[in-house]
Parts: C-alpha cells; sequence; structure tokens
C-alpha cells in the first residue's frame, strides 16, 4: 500500500466509523479544528489513562495537577512565549502558498533554480535566483517569495468588559498617528488587556512548583505531570491530527539536582521510547534523535525527539529535552518569589556546610497526545486477504481499543439475547468496556468490529443454552476457542489486561 493512501484510508475510517469528525462541519468545517466522535474519544482517553497510569499512579516520584487553560500573562512574559514564540511567514508569490520560512527547503542563495509557474504542471518552466533567506517554497519550488513576517503562534483574547480597541479610540488622537505607531499602539493595548490560550501545558508545573512540592513534600528528584488542551495558531496545518491549532499534549517536569539533568536525560528519553513500544506492532518505528547543536532551544543543554516512521516519513511525536534552570530562575526574576529547593541532607558545594538551597534542573518529556492517537492508528491499520476474501482490522493493544469486547447472539431469539446482555453486565461489574450487537449477519458484525479495533468477539448460540459456553473470536488471528460463561470474563480479563 502506497504510504498516501494509508493516510486517506485512515482519514476515512476515523469519520466512518467514528473516531474523528472535522470540526462545525455541517457549516463547512473549521480548518485545522477536530472532534473525536464516540469510538475517538474512547480511544483517546484509554491512550491518556496509560500514560498517567506510568507516569503518575506507578511511580513514588510523581504527582499530577490540572492547571486552568488561561493564566496570567505574565506567565508568558517570563516564559519568553511573548517574545519568542513566533514564527517566520513568507508568501509564495508564484503559487501563493503560504509556509513558515524555518520549515521551508534550504538551498543556497544565488542558487539558479527551476519551477512552474503559477504552480502548475502545465505552467511555463522558469529560472530564478534563490533569495538572501536561502530557501524555496515547498509547493513549487519558486525562489519569488514575500519578505518575512513574523508571526504569533499563541492565540489571543480578552478577559473582562473593557473593549481595548475602544479604550485606544477614546484615549488617543489617532489621527495624528502613522500607521506604524497606530499600530503599535492597538498592539500595546491589546497586549496589555489579553490573556493567551497556553500554547504548551509546561509552563503551569513550573508556576506552580513550590505549590506542589510543599503540598505534596515531594524530595527533588521529583516530577509533576499534566495533560491537557494547548493551542498555538500554527502557519501550517498538516497531516490530519498531526498538526492542528487546537491539540492535547501530555507533559511532565521532572525536578532535578543541577549536574545531574545529563543521566536523567538519558532515564527519561529510554522510559518513553519504551512506552511507545510497549503498544505498538512495530517498535522498530520508533527511534530516539538527538538534537544537533543548532536545533537546540537556546535555554537547553541538550534534547532528544522520538521519531516515528509516518506514512509520509520519520518526523517528531516526542520531544524531550533538558530545559536546565531556565523556567524556574526566569518565573523567580518576573513574580520575585523564590522558586528553589532546600536539600537538608547536602551541604552546600561552595560553603561546605550542610543544606544546600538551588533552582533544580528540569528534563521535559513533551508529548501530544492526539498527534498520538495518529501514531497508533498508523500502528495499527491492516488490510490482509484470508482464503481469498479481503479484510481491515485495526490491530489496536487492547488497553487502547475502544471496546475490549463485542458481545453477539448469533440470533434475536432462542433466549440468545437475553444471555447476551447477562453477559454483558457480568463484563461491565468488571470495568470492561464492552458493546453489544444484534443486528445484520455475524459476518458483518465481525468485520465491523476488526475495523473498530475491538480484539475479541464473543458469540451466544443455540448451543450455549445446552452446554454453558461461548465462542471467542480473535481479531486479529481470527482464531475461535470456546469457554465456559462462567469463565469467559476472567478468561478475557486476564487477556486484556496482561
Ligand atoms: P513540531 O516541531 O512538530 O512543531 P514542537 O517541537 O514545536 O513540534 P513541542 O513544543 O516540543 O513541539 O511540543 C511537544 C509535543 O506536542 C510535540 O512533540 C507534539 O507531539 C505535540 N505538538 C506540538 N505542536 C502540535 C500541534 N500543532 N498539533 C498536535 N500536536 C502538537
Amino acid at each position: 500500500m502506497q504510504p498516501i493512501d494509508i493516510m486517506g484510508k485512515i482519514v476515512s475510517l476515523c469519520k466512518r466509523r467514528g473516531f474523528v469528525f472535522q470540526s462545525s462541519e455541517i457549516y463547512g468545517g473549521l480548518k485545522s479544528c477536530y472532534d473525536y466522535g464516540p469510538l475517538g474519544v474512547e480511544l483517546k482517553r484509554n491512550i491518556a489513562q496509560q500514560w498517567w497510569r506510568s507516569m503518575v499512579h506507578q511511580r513514588d516520584d510523581m504527582v499530577g495537577i490540572d492547571a486552568s487553560i488561561m493564566m496570567h500573562s505574565k506567565v508568558w512574559e517570563a516564559s519568553g512565549h511573548l517574545q519568542n514564540f513566533v514564527d517566520p511567514l513568507v508568501d509564495c508569490l508564484n503559487c501563493q502558498n503560504r509556509f513558515r520560512a524555518d520549515k521551508a527547503p534550504k538551498i543556497a542563495s544565488e542558487t539558479m533554480v527551476e519551477f512552474r509557474k503559477g504552480g502548475k504542471a502545465s505552467g511555463e518552466k522558469l529560472t530564478a535566483p534563490v533569495g538572501e533567506g536561502g530557501y524555496v517554497c515547498p509547493q513549487c519550488n519558486s525562489p519569488l517569495l514575500s519578505p518575512e513576517r513574523m508571526f504569533r503562534g499563541m492565540f489571543r483574547t480578552v478577559m473582562g468588559p473593557i473593549d481595548p480597541l475602544q479604550e485606544v479610540m477614546e484615549t488617543l488622537d489617532v489621527e495624528k498617528l502613522s500607521r506604524k505607531e497606530l499600530y503599535k499602539e492597538i498592539d500595546e493595548a491589546l497586549t496589555r488587556a489579553s490573556v493567551f490560550l497556553r500554547p504548551e501545558t509546561a509552563q503551569a508545573m513550573f508556576v506552580q512548583f513550590l505549590n506542589v512540592q510543599q503540598t505534596a513534600s515531594m524530595k527533588v528528584p521529583f516530577g509533576i505531570a499534566q495533560q491537557g488542551k494547548s493551542f498555538r495558531n500554527e502557519i501550517i496545518v498538516e497531516h490530519f491530527i498531526f498538526r492542528s491549532c487546537e491539540f492535547e499534549q501530555m507533559e511532565m517536569e521532572f525536578f532535578c539536582e543541577p549536574g545531574t539533568q545529563k543521566e536523567w536525560l538519558a532515564y527519561w528519553a529510554e522510559e518513553r521510547l519504551a512506552w511507545h513500544r510497549q503498544f505498538s506492532n512495530s517498535p522498530e518505528k520508533y527511534r530516539l534523535r538527538q538534537h544537533t547543536g543548532k536545533e537546540l532551544a537556546h535555554y537547553s543543554d541538550d534534547c532528544y525527539d522520538i521519531e516515528f516512521l509516518y506514512p509520509w516519513g520519520w518526523d517528531e511525536l516526542e520531544g524531550i529535552a533538558s530545559r536546565t534552570d531556565y523556567d524556574l530562575k526566569k518565573h523567580a526574576a518576573h513574580s520575585g518569589v523564590k522558586l528553589s529547593y532546600l536539600d537538608q541532607q547536602k551541604p552546600d558545594p561552595e560553603t561546605g556546610k550542610l543544606g544546600w538551597r538551588y533552582t533544580p534542573y528540569v528534563v521535559e518529556p513533551a508529548l501530544g497526545l492526539t498527534r498520538t492517537f495518529l501514531s497508533i492508528m498508523v500502528d495499527a491499520y491492516r488490510e490482509e486477504t484470508v482464503e481469498g476474501k479481503e479484510r481491515m482490522y485495526l490491530k489496536l493493544h487492547p488497553r487502547l481499543a475502544p471496546y475490549k469486547v463485542a458481545v453477539l447472539p448469533l440470533v434475536k431469539k432462542d433466549g440468545q439475547p437475553e444471555m447476551a446482555k447477562k453477559l454483558v453486565q457480568a463484563f461491565r461489574s468488571r470495568d470492561i468496556h464492552v458493546t453489544y450487537e444484534e443486528q445484520q449477519s455475524i459476518g458483518k458484525r465481525y468485520a465491523k468490529q476488526d475495523e473498530i479495533g475491538t480484539p475479541f468477539c464473543v458469540t451466544i448460540d443455540s448451543d450455549s443454552s445446552q452446554d454453558g459456553c461461548v465462542t471467542i473470536r480473535d481479531r486479529d488471528t481470527c482464531q475461535q476457542e470456546r469457554v465456559s460463561m462462567e469463565k469467559v470474563v476472567e478468561h478475557l480479563q486476564q487477556k486484556i489486561y496482561r
């Protein structure tokens, strides 16, 4: 199957079976916003739950928080987002494509390049030299480009009853201002009144460092984890839910002693890689890539990406960055609150006296939940031909599958639905998410459960009332086994949560 083909098939499956819908579809859709349907919400929650389980519940050195999406504007001033969370935006003057200069194909300036007029395959062949920026349009290869404009990636909104635009118009003699001055005044008034939708969940963990450390009596090294929505006004949204403007993240800030950050970075890189691989059918499709010096953010002393082999090639899934003591120090400086930690058991390396107060260093594994959703779908998508018949199935890990079990009476009579519904209750009493279906032929019902990734179907047939047994069908092998009705729930529980 061609890679592009797979993406098309996954997008169509997501719509057809209720995993992901376009937002506001009946109004023509809102670009880059998506709604997770009845099955999508289950898969997304299951991924989030597995992350929380491994990061928080199974550890002694971790606690979680759930912070608000809007935070004090000073948070973004201190973190550097207000100044630095801007991307260089460029328009192609040949094909009108809009793109990010830093992501465009690099070609040395003055190199003569070929491209087609209007970006159309049938367009006249043209040549022109690459400009000073040293890049061309990613869509049509043209070097004829607009100047770069800086574009802020954070969404801003206004909290409270005062409209900053009205304030500018009422308090300033706007007619005496040049366009540039007016723009500056408006921008400043908006910035003063604005609150921003967070572009990452991380900052709340820095801002609440002391509250969490003290109330939960945490000792360094320890981590604070959070899951939640983030918003970025992305110039390019691409590959379905891979890059969208509203998305969900699962991030953790691990606070450690200065000097130990390299060790912790290596530890978390391996931990996180293993986490992804345990749910995958193709662990070799996940790899670690260390950032080169040029790629490193100014506050970071080392960084890894976990990359996944998407249908379009290797690309980022998760970032694991050693962020030094940059964030805590910045917030301490801007807020005037000492964001430090006192280790009473250790001597201060400078004075030699017992009791060392320091600003912890931070290692941050930052993962997109919605991006993980896509990687899991890509990993699970399977097509095969069995005995001349084609079938499609989602080979989802049982812990992630929306439904763990489908209970299916073979026919809608002879007491079979009643027996099946009893079994459904038995699964529910063990918190196993189950679906019940009695419409259509058993073959069609199996095919549907395969498509939505249900690992096990349990069928009640005419013999069930006689022998007290049911048939379990395995999604991946299509093998069937006969099991006593009394034991089937426990039997499957063990297989699902193995
Ligand atoms: P990219 O280089 O892909 O833009 P990034 O390096 O800016 O990502 P981070 O700021 O490190 O990303 O965010 C951590 C994680 O959040 C990413 O690895 C990714 O999984 C997810 N993520 C970031 N931006 C988006 C987005 N626009 N849509 C979906 N997920 C995103």
